[in-house]
């Protein structure tokens, strides 16, 4: 006997019926984004590289010691996406989108690898639903976009998750930040833990991000990059928070959140859910309005955000769940001698009514059937016995009251429509 292989380390495997709820999630991620003008965009999984290098930064985790990199067989290196949006902004400049009327909106939903080590909430690959809006750089855009974002976990029965808000500024406020940072930690370089000493010389901005005690202790008296935004990105900030406060979106603003990316500029945000335990962030998003011209483009801006699947489906309220798991309300058996072929075929016929229905496909007795009816949830039971066979009637029984009835099979959809 072979050895049995295993999925890859911090892979999974998505088994029914839990699939039931991703394809649901997923659903209404393609209605809510499509109600905003938001089309499906597929970029492959595979990229250069460079691209990553170069749009999310050398001395962040995810470049640094993160990535899935490889020489292809003719020592191209080749990157499986950590993320999407850097991909976005390729294939815009590739294909000359801003051609196209902007801002363009677009949507994906698929795979990312990360080389992490793997825990509950955190996978090598794992799913993000995300969105980005190019072409526009106006508060309204970051405004609609998180109207958007909210829409969508209120539509999954999300209440009370709150979106954590703030503005790392254009990159003159965030170059003068980093230079004010880094004169006020210079003389505290011990007290500060190993990792945030290292990043005092890569990525200062990146030590405000720290779970550490010792670095929230010195950070404590470290200057606020509000104090060093230009004017211009202060009002855009406050014309982002007006127009949540327009539309009742709850928000926090943290002073703190910076996100890891090198890319991003002015509004930065993300949503944490408390039932995740230490891996708790679900969302992660911002703007990014020197991207597209770093990979090649025109000067043009950038917004967007990434929710990561798996989280959302493992915090993901109970009602939609459910519900998303609720499996055909109507089954059809032939009760022996009759033969199972003919339940198939009384199948077939509401499948063309455009009624779902499973067939029992065996030839087992009507108990069994029962059985396995009401543990797949189901609510109708069509049963063909020798008597209906040769009448052309059908006896429908109702599981969940116990109750049955002989009608006319020609009469069978339209019942079913009537008593659902
Ligand atoms: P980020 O681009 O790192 O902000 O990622 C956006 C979202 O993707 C995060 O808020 C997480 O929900 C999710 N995510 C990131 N990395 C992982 C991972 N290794 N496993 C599962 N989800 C992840």
């Amino acid at each position: 006997m072979g050895r049995k292989i295993q999925a890859v380390k911090g892979t999974r495997d998505l088994l029914p019926p839990e699939t039931a709820v991703w394809v649901a999630v997923e659903r209404t991620a393609r209605e809510t984004f499509g109600a905003y003008g938001y089309s499906e965009i597929r970029t492959p999984i595979l990229e250069d590289t460079e691209l990553f290098v170069r749009s999310v930064g050398e001395s962040t985790d995810i470049v640094g010691k993160e990535m899935y990199t490889f020489a292809d067989r003719k020592g191209r290196s080749l990157t499986l996406r950590p993320e999407s949006t850097a991909s976005v902004a390729r294939a815009f400049v590739q294909h000359g989108l801003h051609r196209a009327p902007l801002p363009l909106k677009v949507f994906y939903i698929g795979p990312h690898f990360r080389y992490e080590r793997p825990q509950k909430g955190r996978y090598r690959q794992f799913f993000q639903i995300g969105a980005e809006l190019l072409g526009d750089a106006g508060p309204q855009s970051d405004g609609e976009l998180l109207l958007m974002l909210v829409r969508f976990l209120s539509v999954l029965g999300f209440e009370g998750l709150v979106v954590r808000l703030n503005t790392v500024g254009d990159e003159e406020s965030r170059e003068a930040y980093r230079k004010g940072l880094l004169e006020y930690l210079e003389p505290h370089r011990e007290a500060l833990s190993p990792d945030s000493r290292r990043r005092l010389e890569t990525n200062p901005l990146r030590i405000l991000d720290s779970k550490d005690p010792a670095d929230h202790r010195v950070l404590e008296g470290a200057p606020q990059l509000s104090e060093f935004l230009s004017a211009e990105s202060a009002a855009h900030f406050e014309a982002v928070c007006t127009m949540l406060d327009r539309h009742g979106v709850a928000y926090t603003v943290e002073p703190r959140l910076v996100r890891g990316l090198d890319y991003y500029t002015r509004t930065v945000f993300e949503i944490i859910s408390e039932g995740l335990g230490a891996q708790d962030a679900i969302v992660g998003g911002g703007r990014y309005d020197g991207l597209i011209e770093e990979l090649g483009g025109q000067a043009l801006p950038g917004i967007g955000f990434a929710i990561g699947e798996d989280r959302l489906i493992e915090v993901l309220p109970e009602k939609f769940r459910s519900e998303a798991m609720m499996s055909s309300a109507v089954a059809v058996a032939a009760v022996p001698p009759v033969s199972a072929a003919e339940a198939v075929a009384v199948a077939e016929e509401l499948r063309s009514e455009n009624l779902p229905a499973l067939a029992e496909l065996a030839d087992r007795s009507v108990r069994s059937a029962l059985k396995r009816a009401d543990r797949a949830g189901v609510q109708w039971m069509v049963l063909i016995g020798e008597q209906e066979q040769s009448t052309g009637m059908v006896t429908v029984r109702d599981l969940e009251q116990g109750t049955q009835e002989t009608i006319s099979r020609g009469d069978l959809a339209n019942y079913l429509r009537r008593s659902r």
